[in-house]
């Protein structure tokens, strides 16, 4: 008899690719893999995270009502316009579960935030990938093009992960003016408190005037608890409704509800901003170093620039690896390295390492 056999789509799903990580024996690598803010947790969220601990031994307020209150109160849209889940992945899995199956064509870039595909597939759904620009850009006219009457999602990523572009508003309303309104339109702004650009889509506004979009947002990176797992969408009512319905009982743990909410409290959240005004500052310095030593680095408006290495890509994130410190970066095999924008100190790091690979 043979083992029980999973389905066939989630026996040939790739395996996740988390960023590298440090190596016990070894100097503490500098760490510009996985789009982390570079600073550890104020005192004031490290505080509301060890006050949980002493009641841990309860489950967490199932609802994460207070969290959904305050998320809605900070956004200007109701309670009940929000869904929390455990990472905004963990939200994009339950929009999927929600509005797509079997039979399905889910829409994106390619090359985009890895997690597409995959969650794609395990909700049984064919992903549909249109390739960006050679500028790293989405393709609007051509995502348009791909919609059939079987696309349920479409994701639209901006910034884009790993090349860094925003959307434009007008590329955003022609896509959105281009397609029914029967079709989901999910938008991820993993990175938007990094954004500087004016002419960038802004979702919070664009939710007013599209009864089918989602907002995807997340606590893991501007807001420094990538560890804690908390991340929401926010839309309207009869969109959010569903998604709720898919979240796993209890997915948001209270340590991650009491980090969320201390992270909102004003005097911290204020402060938050300012680390990223920081890392944002920083940016523009990685950005042109990179330029300089020859690399063609696209418009970077997320915690990250993108290396088009194509073929150089795994032999250069192994040569840094192997420096001490080790710079640790994210290789996307022949195509290239998304390094994220660290301190002053880490950003130094990286160019220095890669005066020995210059672009062309
Ligand atoms: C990092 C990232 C997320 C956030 O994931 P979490 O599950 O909230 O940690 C979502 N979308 C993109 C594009 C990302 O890069």
């Amino acid at each position: 008899m043979s083992l029980p056999q999973p389905r066939p789509e989630v026996a040939g799903l790739p395996a996740y690719v988390p960023g590298a990580r440090g190596d016990a024996d070894r100097l503490p690598p500098v760490k510009l893999s996985s789009n982390e803010i570079p600073y550890p947790p104020l005192p004031s969220v490290a505080r509301a995270i060890a006050r949980v601990g002493d009641g841990i031994h309860r489950y967490p307020d199932m609802q994460a009502s207070e969290l959904h209150a305050r998320l809605g109160e900070r956004f200007g849209v109701g309670a009940e316009r929000v869904a929390v889940g455990g990472g905004s992945v963990a939200v994009l899995q339950h929009i999927l579960q929600a509005f797509a199956g079997p039979g399905d064509e889910v829409l994106f870039a390619w090359r985009s935030f890895e997690a597409y595909p995959i969650l794609t597939s395990i909700a049984g759904a064919t992903p549909v990938m249109v390739p960006l620009t050679a500028d790293g850009r989405h393709d609007i006219d051509a995502m348009a093009a791909a919609v059939t009457d079987r696309t349920r999602v479409a994701m639209l990523c901006s910034p884009n992960n790993p090349t860094g572009p925003t959307l434009t508003r007008d590329e955003f309303a022609r896509f959105m003016a281009a397609v029914p309104r029967s079709l989901l339109v999910v938008l991820d702004e993993a990175y938007v408190e990094f954004v500087r650009d004016a002419d960038a889509v802004a979702g919070l506004e664009e939710l007013e005037r599209h009864p089918n979009l989602l907002v995807l947002r997340t606590f893991s990176k501007a807001y420094g608890l990538a560890g804690a797992r908390v991340g929401f969408a926010l839309g309207p009512v009869e969109l959010i409704t569903p998604v709720r319905a898919c979240v796993t009982p209890f997915s948001v743990s209270s340590t991650a509800q009491a980090a969320a909410m201390a992270s909102l409290e004003p005097v911290a959240e204020a402060e938050l901003l300012e680390r990223v005004d920081a890392v944002v500052a920083e940016r523009p310095r990685l950005r042109e170093g990179l330029r300089a030593l020859g690399w063609d680095v696209p418009e970077a408006q997320g915690n990250f620039v993108w290396l088009p290495a194509g073929e150089r890509t795994v032999e250069i994130a192994v040569a840094l690896a192997a420096l001490e410190p080790a710079v640790l970066v994210r290789p996307f095999a022949g195509e290239g390295i998304r390094v994220t924008v660290g301190s002053a100190v880490e950003n130094d790091a990286v160019l220095a390492a890669m005066e020995a690979h210059r672009g062309a």
